[in-house]
């Protein structure tokens, strides 16, 4: 039974949520984001196994309940968590009980709602006495709402397989909602997608673009030089399309690639090697698995 399913982490700053990402998904992710978040929850990595896919997203904003919220603000968070399947609370070995819980996490806790698992993640158990971990653990394992404590050490890469294997075993069958090649901080990916499509839009007749949409393919940063190498594909809706975007001797789609690439080159300040391909897709505006895909999901309104 293939598993799927959408996970985020939130915790304080410097509690080693980066970290864990970094070794879960087994590259090193992106920090950067130079762009606004235009959706509310942004993808920060994506795991995927031959029976899983696991889409870790960031909370916008908010990154703990454990310091002065207003009300707002928990509202604005706990719907942010509506649409996931696990929370994943963490917190390090600085934790003070019962002072850095404050009587905060846990009532923020009960206004998740209950379809949510909620698992409390202790990491730098290398730098925690056993009997800390001990008494965290069951603090927290005291509460109905919180569905498991796991400890592991995100520097040292402990206990990353069982938090994974935990996080399977808690999600129910679903489909792989991205490509397996798409494992990383899709923000940049968004920016050169909505680049390629504004080209499109400029270079091409009206009634086209609104059959198109663009997806990466690849995306590679080169070990060795400064040079992002990205294959991106445009789809529209018939051969006759397909045709126009391409134009006479393939002039077309060089224009809107040049075009293209500069103002990526300009907007992530790297060197980009780009190949653009276009592709037939009919009626891909009614497949919801090609929309959702796409980046035009529900749970991103
Ligand atoms: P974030 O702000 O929650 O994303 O935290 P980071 O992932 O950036 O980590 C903050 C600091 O904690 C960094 O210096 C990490 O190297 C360190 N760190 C992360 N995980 C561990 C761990 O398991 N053990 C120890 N000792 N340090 C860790
Ligand atoms: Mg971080």
């Amino acid at each position: 039974m293939f598993k799927s399913g959408f996970v985020t982490i939130m915790g304080k700053p410097n509690v080693g949520k980066s970290t864990l990402l970094n070794g879960i998904i087994g590259e090193k992710i992106a920090a950067i984001s130079k762009k606004p978040q235009t959706t509310r929850n942004k993808i920060s990595g994506i795991y995927n196994s031959d029976h899983s896919q696991i889409v870790f997203l960031d909370t916008p904003g908010v990154h703990s309940p454990n310091t002065k919220l207003g009300e707002y603000m928990m509202e604005a968070v706990k719907r942010s968590l509506e649409d996931i399947d696990i929370l994943l609370y963490m917190i390090d070995h600085d934790f003070v009980i019962p002072k850095d819980d404050e009587n905060l996490i846990i009532p923020f806790f009960k206004k998740i709602s209950n379809d949510v698992k909620i698992f409390v993640v202790v990491n730098k158990t290398d730098k925690i006495p056993i009997q800390k971990f001990a008494r965290i653990k069951e603090y927290f394992e005291k509460y109905d709402r919180i569905d498991q404590v796991i400890g592991i050490s995100a520097i040292e890469k402990r206990g990353i397989d069982n938090l994974l294997k935990l996080i399977e075993d808690n999600l129910e069958e679903g489909v792989r909602y991205y490509p397996e090649d798409i494992y990383t901080d899709i923000s940049e990916r968004d920016i050169v997608c909505e680049i390629i499509r504004e080209k499109i839009l400029r270079y091409m007749d009206a009634e086209i673009p609104h059959g198109t949409s663009v997806s990466i393919l690849q995306y590679s940063e080169r070990e060795d030089k400064p040079i992002i190498d990205i294959e991106a594909e445009i789809i529209c809706e018939k051969a006759s399309h397909k045709g126009m975007i391409i134009g006479k001797k393939g002039r077309k789609l060089k224009g809107i690639g040049k075009a293209a690439r500069e103002e990526i080159e300009r907007s992530l300040g790297v060197k980009i090697n780009l190949q653009i391909w276009v592709k037939i897709k009919p009626k891909w505006r009614d497949n919801s698995y090609e929309l959702k895909m796409r980046g035009y999901d529900i749970k991103n309104i």
